[in-house]
Order: structure tokens, then C-alpha cells, then sequence
């Protein structure tokens, strides 16, 4: 029997829900206001911090401080949507002693300043260490930016080097524009090339954006990516994520799940049979061309005539086939991220 052990985990994002009050273009994860609205139990929320309170591991400037891919991160969906299980959250990981806590956030609760300070204090009293805050063309479309302006602004404040703003050189582009409002997307292109807008963006051509931002990138057949390994994604210790679900999933590769975080022990040390697992056995140890003959003998899989983007866009679109037809493999979970397209 093939067995596979996974890396035990120093850095992850928790994702709370992937509900969302927006539905961005670029979203990774299809963050969606017609997502379920189910978000992770009290219960569950416990054991998963108390789980990874084992493995997470301190940003390399301390426990205090921040860095993307250190510590842990709570996430969505919009996490302040339910700002009670977010403060729970942050209270457990305190208690668990987890270091180098942040919370990702859209902004779109700031709304004055009273209750932007008084939720990011109470935040920071309670053990969270930073904030991301995003800003992009995507998020623009929902977020009046005088919302981002100000959480900024107050973090400057609170948090000091532990605010992260990404990407930082869309605040200061949209300060220098003076917006104030959200801004559609098409409007935003008349301000700024398409050219200079996707030199400028860093977005990973995956989730959404090979099917919302389908003019931006050169297409190319399914063959063009057969020969990629996702070996180093999928069995990497950094920047995995957990979701709501307790779904244990590799790098940023949504939609696929080692398993439940609740038994983290045993697939660290005892390890996974493969043959339980056989799309993420061949994306592991065979690739994307064994993964496309899978879908396309046995469940009759078609390739895009407009090609694909990435080998994200390739892989995504071939489970979203497979889940559509079958709900023989397991690892395609939650199954509810193949419909929020
Ligand atoms: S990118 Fe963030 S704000 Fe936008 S839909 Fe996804 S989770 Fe929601
Ligand atoms: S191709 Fe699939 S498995 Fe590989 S990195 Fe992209 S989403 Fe993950």
C-alpha cells in the first residue's frame, strides 16, 4: 500500500467561512454571498487552533510580528462577518500560545471610526498580533475606499509594522486618484491600461480569475501543461489552509483536501493511502496529463476550446467535471467549491 506522509504545518490561513459579501473577480477561493453561509463551530474552531498550536511556527522577526507565510492567519469568506466567532478565534490562539496572528480583511464593516478602532482594539487586547488589509481593482468594485482608507489608517496606528497592506501600491495609486467610492472594474480600466494593470497586479491565475478576467491572459491547450508537477505544492508545510469544513488542504490549492485537520496526527505520521486519494496520487506523482486522460476516458471530459490560462485553470476545471459527474473522490471536498464559479 502506497502511503504518503503530509508535512506537519508552520504557517496556515483558517478559513472561517467562504461566505462573502463580495464575489471579486480574482477570488482564489470563490468567495460568494451565495456560498453557504456555514461557518466553522465553536467546537470545531477549538480543536483545529489546538491542533495547530503543535506545528505553527513564528515569523522569523518573532512571535509578536507578522509575515505572510508565518504563523496563523484568520480568513474567509470576510472573517468580520461574524466578528463573535473572529474574536473567539483570536481569543483560543491566544490561550493555544500561537504566534504571529493576523486577521484578513476587505473592510467593508469600517464604516466610521468609532467601531473600526473599537473592533481592532478589542482585536489586539485579545492577542491578535496584525491585519492584512487588501486593496485592489477587484475588491474596489465592492469597497468604497474611503472604508480601506480609514482601517488603514487606525492600523497604522494599532498595529504599527504588523499591518500588512497588499498590494500597497494600489493605495497609493487609488490615493492618487482620490477615490472615495468603489469604482466597476471597466472604469478603472479606462484610468489604467490593461497592459500596465496586469503588469502591476500580482494575481495567482487561479479560482476565479481564468473565468472572470478571461481577455487578460494568452490561452493555451490542455497538452501545453501536461508535463507541470504540482508535487511541491501539494506536499508543502507552508501556507496550507484549513477551511470550515476541517478540510486539511495542500498550499492554496482549494477544492482539494488531504483530509480533516482533527486527524492531523496520523496523516503527518502515519501517513495517507494513496490509493484512497487517486487525484491527488497522479497530480502528485504522474501530473496534469494523467489527471486530463483520467477525466476524458472514464468521465468523458472536454477540453475548452479557448484553452487554459495556468495549469490551475486546467487542473480546477477538470475536478470541477469530475465532481459534477461523480462523488467517487473524497479529496474533492468541499464539493460546494466547484459551483460558485
Ligand atoms: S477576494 Fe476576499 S473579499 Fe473578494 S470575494 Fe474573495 S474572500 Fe471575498
Ligand atoms: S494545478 Fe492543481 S494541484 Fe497543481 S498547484 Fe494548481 S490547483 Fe494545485
Amino acid at each position: 500500500m502506497e502511503k504518503l506522509k503530509v508535512p506537519e504545518p508552520y504557517s496556515c490561513g483558517l478559513i472561517l467561512s467562504y461566505y462573502c459579501n463580495c464575489e471579486c473577480k480574482q477570488c482564489m477561493y470563490f468567495g460568494s454571498p451565495n456560498w453557504s453561509a456555514d461557518w466553522i463551530s465553536e467546537r470545531d474552531l477549538k480543536l483545529t487552533l489546538e491542533k495547530l498550536s503543535k506545528t505553527i511556527k513564528h515569523s522569523p522577526y518573532g512571535p509578536d510580528e507578522v509575515s505572510l507565510n508565518h504563523g496563523l492567519h484568520f480568513t474567509g469568506g470576510e472573517p468580520f462577518l461574524r466578528y463573535d466567532l473572529l474574536l473567539k478565534g483570536v481569543e483560543l490562539a491566544n490561550e493555544y500560545k500561537i504566534p504571529s496572528t493576523f486577521v484578513e480583511t476587505n473592510c467593508y464593516w469600517c464604516k466610521n471610526d468609532e467601531i473600526t478602532t473599537k473592533r481592532f482594539k478589542e482585536l489586539k487586547e485579545k492577542g491578535l498580533n496584525g491585519v492584512l488589509i487588501s486593496v485592489n481593482p477587484f475588491m474596489l468594485e465592492y469597497i468604497p475606499f474611503e472604508m480601506t482608507e480609514r482601517a488603514i489608517r487606525i492600523c497604522n496606528q494599532l498595529f504599527e509594522r504588523n499591518l500588512m497592506v497588499y498590494q500597497a501600491g494600489y493605495y497609493t495609486q487609488f490615493k492618487n486618484f482620490e477615490f472615495k467610492d468603489t469604482l466597476p472594474l471597466d472604469n478603472y480600466k479606462r484610468l489604467v491600461s490593461l497592459e500596465d494593470l496586469k503588469r502591476s497586479v500580482e494575481i495567482l491565475q487561479m479560482g476565479r480569475a481564468p473565468y472572470k478576467l478571461t481577455d487578460w491572459y494568452n490561452k493555451y491547450p490542455a497538452s501545453y501543461f501536461f508535463a507541470e508537477s504540482c508535487a511541491p505544492e501539494l506536499v508543502r508545510n507552508w501556507h496550507i489552509h484549513v477551511d470550515n469544513y476541517g478540510n486539511y488542504m495542500p498550499g492554496y490549492c482549494g477544492g482539494l483536501s488531504w483530509g480533516k485537520i482533527k486527524d492531523i496526527d496520523k496523516l503527518c505520521n502515519n501517513g495517507i493511502d494513496l490509493e484512497e486519494k487517486l487525484i491527488l496520487k497522479t497530480l502528485i506523482f504522474f501530473g496534469l496529463e494523467d489527471l486530463y486522460g483520467l477525466a476524458a476516458s472514464e468521465f468523458g471530459y472536454e477540453e475548452l476550446e479557448g484553452g487554459y490560462i495556468s495549469k490551475c485553470h486546467l487542473c480546477f476545471d477538470i475536478r470541477k467535471e469530475l465532481v459534477k459527474k461523480t462523488d467517487r473522490f473524497k479529496e474533492l471536498n468541499p464539493r460546494e467549491f466547484y459551483f460558485h464559479l
